[in-house]
């Protein structure tokens, strides 16, 4: 048996870039044999097996076919005489499809260096348009490497047309959607993959919402420059919609709890934010109770500097209602419950007093 590694991890070492994980590949072995030297099976899908000792990844190498639609669409053919050339060209692009054995030779047979050269996102084979899942892939790699100056291909570019028009990506399930958008959004420069998604026809299949939207992705590519947490990231990108848009999308998407959350808010509170300074007590009042500020001031926190975001994505050089607004949720906090307690209030007449002290604060702040 031949044990070679393969995809990110070949690539990323040629790029000069940090390996995360690696993925091997094992070319003349059976299942039977991988057992008999202490590999543990994993994945129902595929021979897939852990290493006893490193746990890493271990695949038999495998020839594929489509037969359905969707992702559960496919019949692989696994065994000792696949070779390495047949499992390599079912990858999706040309730089995932090399190889390196332990002495360190690379085996490139579609030409995966000379598009690192070229800086080229190019499918290997026409099987590439049978896993819709691959736009998206491509499309977060573009992302990730757009800082090295890299490209989807122009043939490679036309497929995803293909694929887009075809309706297939209506097949991907809500699961396999987000683990590829909520990659691409911790990218380099996440706003290139919906441009490329856009730019291919995907994004009114996948993103509707956001087909005619330029400030969203503005906002989202500060929120990376900054280094900014996924929710920030994805409460950025949707901040333009509609509230109820913003529900339709988080839903559809299945997105986390947090992202969610915070997109909604931000989509809700992000005008009224802006205009802080001017509005009076109440209203700030108002808006520090819908972010339940005094439980949860991480979330408000992680609201301003979206709002920031989205400011630094209009071409704006600050986002001063971040700080007034910062100082408003101190003094609101600072209100002390207990002497409110000590004076025997319990029930919906303390939540009154309690409301009625914080609006007092804020006013004094308004005129600090
Ligand atoms: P990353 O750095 O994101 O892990 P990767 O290239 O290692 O990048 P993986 O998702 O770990 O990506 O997949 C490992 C390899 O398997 C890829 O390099 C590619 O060759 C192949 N691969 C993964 N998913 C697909 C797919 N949907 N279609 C075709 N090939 C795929
Ligand atoms: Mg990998």
């Amino acid at each position: 048996m031949h044990i070679y590694k393969v995809g990110g991890a070949v690539r990323d070492r040629l790029l000069g870039r940090p390996v995360s994980d690696i993925d091997w590949l094992v070319v003349g072995a059976s299942v039977e044999e991988m057992l008999a030297k202490g590999y543990r099976p994993v994945g129902a899908d595929f021979p897939v097996f852990l290493h006893p000792k490193t746990g890493e990844e271990y695949a038999l190498a495998r020839t594929e076919r489509k037969s359905g639609r969707g992702y559960g669409g496919f019949t692989f053919h696994a065994s000792p005489d696949v070779t390495l050339e047949e499992d390599l060209i079912r990858r999706d692009l040309t730089i995932n499809a090399m190889a390196e054995d332990e002495a360190g030779t690379v085996y490139d047979p579609y030409n995966g260096q000379q598009d690192l050269d070229q800086r080229l996102l190019r499918h290997v084979s026409p099987a590439f348009a049978e896993d819709p899942l691959r736009v998206l892939r491509v499309a977060r790699f573009a992302a990730r490497y757009a800082p090295l100056g890299f490209r989807v291909a122009d043939e490679t570019l036309e497929l995803m047309r293909l694929i887009s028009a075809s309706g297939e990506l209506q097949a991907l399930t809500a699961e396999r959607s987000w683990k590829e958008i909520e990659r691409a959004l911790m990218e380099a420069q996440p706003q290139v993959f919906f441009q490329v998604l856009r730019v291919c026809g995907a994004l009114p299949e996948l993103l509707p919402e956001l087909d005619n939207d330029t400030q969203g992705l503005a906002a989202l590519e500060q929120a990376a420059l900054h280094e900014e947490a996924l929710h920030v990231r994805w409460a950025c990108l949707l901040h333009t919609l509609p509230p109820a848009s913003i529900k339709a999308v988080n839903q559809r998407l299945k997105a986390p709890r947090e992202c969610q959350e915070l997109a909604l808010l931000t989509g809700e509170c992000l005008a009224k934010a802006g205009q802080a300074p001017e509005l009076p007590a109440t209203a700030v009042l108002e808006l520090l109770q819908k972010f339940d500020v005094y439980r949860r001031p991480q979330r408000f926190e992680d609201f301003l500097i979206a709002c920031e975001m989205t400011a630094l994505g209009e071409g704006k050089s600050g986002y001063p209602q971040a700080d007034y607004l910062r100082g408003a949720a101190a003094a609101a906090r600072a209100v002390d419950v207990k002497p409110l307690v000590q004076a025997g209030l319990t029930g919906q007449a303390l939540g009154e007093a309690l409301k009625s002290e914080r609006l007092k604060a804020l006013e004094a702040y308004k005129l600090g």
